[in-house]
């Protein structure tokens, strides 16, 4: 693969480490305290792939109740699995989980026993550069299955044997692609073989997990390389039914790309996206998303962003529409939906690599923009009257009243200038002496 990390081989020999200040006086303390600290996983294989990052985590043989000891502002993060987390002079908070081995798996979750050695604790964990430790203290390092060699030559592979690795945990497969996708790995055919065994499993992974899995894939910059994956192994089957069929539309590869064309920190736009890839584009039945978003256990509030972005992708503001269907179409997406639309259609635009659909694009969203910052009135709370001035003009009590206010609404969106108190009673006044509430009512029956 043409964009896979150069790794110098020297680099991967001697590794340097520059881990945060904070870091090195957690470690310290353990060790002055008669225990060991290393550093393992997702930090130590950013580091030596030459990605800094913050989020740096111990490994120690000191029990919870142990670390807790040893320093004076801890915060218990999950005792059960032996997270403890600490915080250091430089107000970061660092994990430091006891060595752990597990004792039995179900293929969704794992009962785990503290173990005293590192070397356990590295043979429970997935892949070979995921179980790479670094001691600060003596500057030593282990890598008993030669995670460093694996990432130098790029290759994704299981520690152990890979059937069984999985079939502890069916979460592995995910966490494979994610991997493979956001370093551009090959994976080791032994590894690749048992994923395509696997995946059938995935099922009985819990919606929590899946989700949380998602979310970090789509946080990653080439999220596409992930999902690519999601679609070749079958992955999608199941926990993604509504898109599964996506990967055998020839437009996959470009629905792919618009998922990229968000910023990877709207990861849950970036599955608004995602949803948007189903039939086609826009034609995606909210009930779809909808289902789809309740499976995995998003919130009610993400349920209901989620389908309405699905529901409002079309039809969709162009640029030569008049300012008053502008405001129309703002009232019916909802205003604080309106950048979000834009966000799905630029990237969309982008992915298929017109520059002309780009361009109408953001002169479209300068005129929703001024018509948002002009505070132009678009929605009932913005109507120079309420309920009550109706129900003081005689209208009775009830849904009259609302459909009174949506047409006033209506007229104003037309003519935004109409927007006084004076001339709306007016209007009113108008429509009820001219029977037009007959006809509102007629509409009330429809
Ligand atoms: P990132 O934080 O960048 O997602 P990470 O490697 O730190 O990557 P975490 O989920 O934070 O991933 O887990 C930390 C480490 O714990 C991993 O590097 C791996 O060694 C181990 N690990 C995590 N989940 C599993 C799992 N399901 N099976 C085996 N080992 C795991
Ligand atoms: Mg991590």
């Amino acid at each position: 693969m043409a964009d896979r990390p150069r790794i110098e081989a020297s680099v991967i020999e001697t590794p340097e480490f520059r881990p945060p200040k904070g870091l090195l006086e957690v470690a310290e303390g353990l060790e002055t305290a008669g225990y060991e600290a290393w550093a393992v996983g997702g930090a130590i294989r950013d580091a030596v792939l030459g990605r800094p990052r913050a989020d740096w985590d111990l490994a120690t043989n000191a029990r919870p109740e142990e670390v807790r000891r040893v320093f004076r502002r801890t915060v218990p993060l999950g005792l059960e699995h032996g997270t403890v987390g600490v915080l250091a002079a430089d107000e970061a908070m660092y994990e430091v989980t006891t060595f752990r081995l597990d004792v039995e798996t179900d293929g969704r979750h794992a009962v785990v026993e503290f173990a005293q050695d590192l070397e356990e604790d590295l043979a429970r964990r997935d892949f070979t550069m995921n179980a790479i430790a670094w001691r600060p203290a003596t500057n030593e390092m282990r890598d008993p299955y030669d995670g460093l060699a694996d990432l130098s030559a790029g290759v994704l592979k299981t520690v152990g044997e890979a059937d069984r690795r999985f079939a502890e945990d069916y979460l592995r497969v995910l966490r494979g692609f994610r991997f493979a996708g956001a370093y551009s790995l090959e994976i080791e055919p032994d590894t690749r073989a048992a994923m395509e065994v696997a995946v059938p499993n995935l099922g009985m992974l819990s919606a929590e997990r899946v989700r949380e899995e998602l979310l970090k894939v789509l946080s990653a910059h080439r999220a596409s390389n992930a999902l690519r994956m999601y679609g070749e192994f079958g992955a999608l089957d199941g926990w993604y039914d509504e898109i599964a069929d996506a990967p055998r539309d020839p437009r996959w590869e470009q629905h792919l790309a618009s998922v990229d064309a968000i910023g990877p920190h709207r990861s849950f736009l970036r599955v608004v996206q995602l949803l948007l890839s189903t039939t086609e584009r826009g034609e995606t039945e909210p009930g779809r998303a909808e289902s789809l978003l309740r499976r995995l256990k998003f919130s009610n509030a993400e349920i209901r962003r989620g389908t309405h972005l699905v529901e409002h992708y079309l039809p969709f503001v162009h640029p030569a529409d008049g300012s008053a269907s502008i405001r129309e179409w703002l009232h019916s997406v909802g205003q604080e939906h309106a950048r979000d639309l834009f966000r799905l259609h630029f990237a969309s635009a982008r992915a298929s690599g017109s520059t002309e659909s780009e361009r109408a694009l953001v002169y479209t969203w300068r005129r929703v923009h001024d018509e948002l910052i002009g505070g132009a009135p678009i929605e009932l709370d913005h109507l120079a009257v309420d309920g009550t001035d109706l129900l003081e003009l005689g209208l009775p009590r009830g849904p009259l009243i609302g459909l009174m206010l949506e047409e006033l609404l209506a007229q104003v969106i037309e003519s935004p200038e109409r927007n006084e108190r004076e001339t709306l009673l007016a209007t009113a006044r108008e429509l009820i002496e001219l029977g037009g509430l007959d006809s509102l009512e007629g509409s009330l029956a429809e």
